[in-house]
């Protein structure tokens, strides 16, 4: 009798919350196509996954060397990559070995592309091996031509920065890492690490589609092995495709009420904004109150997620809100960017947020901070025209009069419907890409079939 064709792939994030939501979602998709998949992440953000997917994902614990405290607990980034890679190639090897004494043994590793030691323990133990790239392509082309040697961004400093597929990028439009800013970095060397292997692996993916770096895709073709699988978004905000699949399933902060969505339900269609800037960006207090009197200033209605409200926003500023806005600490993103009252993203544009909001078709005005979002920021005013960037002043804050006319711009200003319509079109072609037979899809579809038919 012929053997049952199987595989298990063994889906490995790195603990931020802008990396676990798309490996989270992609091993879901991959354990919705019938593969099995096991999600490892570390034992602190382990306690944050509350998936109640109907697939049959299961979830086991990588150790980082920081079981109980997790990342923040390291006496610096460096120290704590450097015990990631120790403890954690050892904890996946452990993964793999007791794989091998079930019925379906690990052949595969999709890997989060900070975690390159990843890569040797699937070769080490002769299981192929897949990396997942977090950023848009067409960032990921300006580090893999910077690895190449076809940029040399010291003889190009301070000039505007023109390679194929990608539109011109100024000093303050390419990843910050790149522009001499913060080129000391220890996530520099460590991007740049990831760029040098690319092509040992046996598949690249990326959290992006086809269709929305069209160019840049057209550029690239048969220079580098990116494959598009993107977006990463749960299928109940796409295509219903997959049971259930209504949330990422991860959340690194907690939830305190969901008063906010009965806020939302009281307001009208497209009125209110929604601010945020993800999970890492710190922003300045002269910034905060920069966004608290312009979102004041637009007389709209706006959502505000801030992680410490009390000492970012200036004084008075909460009792003076009343109906016109609510502050929370954190929320379910994809809830409220889907929500009907929502017309209007602030965003930082990270990666993620950025899919998200386009995917869910809202309008947005970027503030970005640090690396990849001054590029994100330019996709989103001016090659997908979804929005608007907001502009900074000499001091290199956004003020309030930039915020407020942002908002109005998006909302209710000449461009307002052309915004909106493009954001509807790439709602649409987001949906289709990870839709049955869509290009994201099919790119999924033969890596599942190649590990089902794969035997160790
Ligand atoms: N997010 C969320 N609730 C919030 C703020 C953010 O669920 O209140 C999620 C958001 O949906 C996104 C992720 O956190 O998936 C942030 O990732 P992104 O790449 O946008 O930014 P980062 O946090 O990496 O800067």
């Amino acid at each position: 009798m012929k053997s049952q064709k199987q595989g298990h792939v063994l889906v490995v994030t790195y603990p931020a919350q802008g990396h676990i939501n798309p490996l989270l979602q992609f091993a879901k998709r991959l354990a919705s196509k019938g593969l099995k998949t096991t999600l490892a992440t570390t034992p602190y953000t382990l306690k944050s996954i509350t998936t109640t997917t109907t697939t049959s994902l299961q979830i086991e614990p990588i150790s980082d060397g920081y079981d109980e405290s997790g990342f923040s607990q390291a006496p610096s980034l460096e120290a704590y990559l450097e015990s990631f890679r120790a403890v954690g190639s050892k904890s996946l090897e452990d993964l793999i070995v007791k794989s091998n004494n079930t019925t379906s043994p690990v052949n595969s590793v999709v890997y989060d592309s900070l975690l390159p030691w990843a890569l040797d323990v699937a070769r080490a133990h002769g299981v192929l091996c897949a990396a997942f790239m977090t950023n848009s392509a067409s960032c990921c082309s300006l580090y893999w031509r910077v690895d190449r040697g076809g940029l040399d961004l010291e003889r190009e400093k301070g000039s505007v920065l023109v390679v194929p597929g990608v539109p011109p990028l100024g000093v303050n439009e390419m990843p910050s890492f790149l522009n001499g800013e913060i080129a000391q970095s220890p996530y520099l060397a460590l991007i740049m690490e990831k760029f040098k292997r690319l092509e040992e692996n046996d598949w690249v993916f990326c959290n992006s589609f086809e269709e929305l770096e069209g160019e840049l895709v057209k550029a690239m073709q048969g220079l580098w092995p990116l494959q598009m699988v993107g977006p990463m978004v749960p299928s109940a905000y796409l295509d219903q495709q997959i049971e259930g699949d209504t949330s990422y399933g991860a959340s690194l902060w907690k939830l305190t009420s969901d008063q906010h969505m009965t806020w939302l339900s009281t307001k009208p269609p497209n009125s209110v904004i929604y601010v945020s800037f993800g999970s890492m960006a710190d922003i300045s207090h002269k910034q905060v109150e920069e966004i608290a009197w312009g979102l004041k200033a637009s007389e709209k209605h706006f959502l505000w997620v801030i992680k410490e409200p009390k000492n970012k926003l200036p004084n008075g500023f909460l009792n003076s809100l009343g109906e016109a806005g609510m502050v929370v600490t954190w929320c379910d993103q994809l809830e409220v960017l889907s929500h009907q009252a929502v017309g209007c993203f602030v965003t930082h544009c990270g990666w993620n947020s950025t899919l998200e909001g386009l995917s869910l078709g809202v309008p947005m005005v970027a503030v970005p901070q640090w690396s990849d979002q001054p590029m994100n920021s330019k996709f989103v005013e001016e090659v997908w025209g979804v929005g608007v960037r907001a502009g900074r002043n000499e001091e290199g804050i956004v003020g309030r009069e930039a915020i407020a006319m942002s908002v109005r711009a998006v909302m209710e200003g000449e461009r307002s419907g052309e915004i909106r319509r493009n954001a509807l079109k790439w709602r649409v072609a987001a949906k289709k890409a990870v839709s049955i037979g869509g290009s994201s899809d099919r790119i999924v579809d033969s890596f599942v079939e190649l590990l089902k038919g794969k035997k160790n």
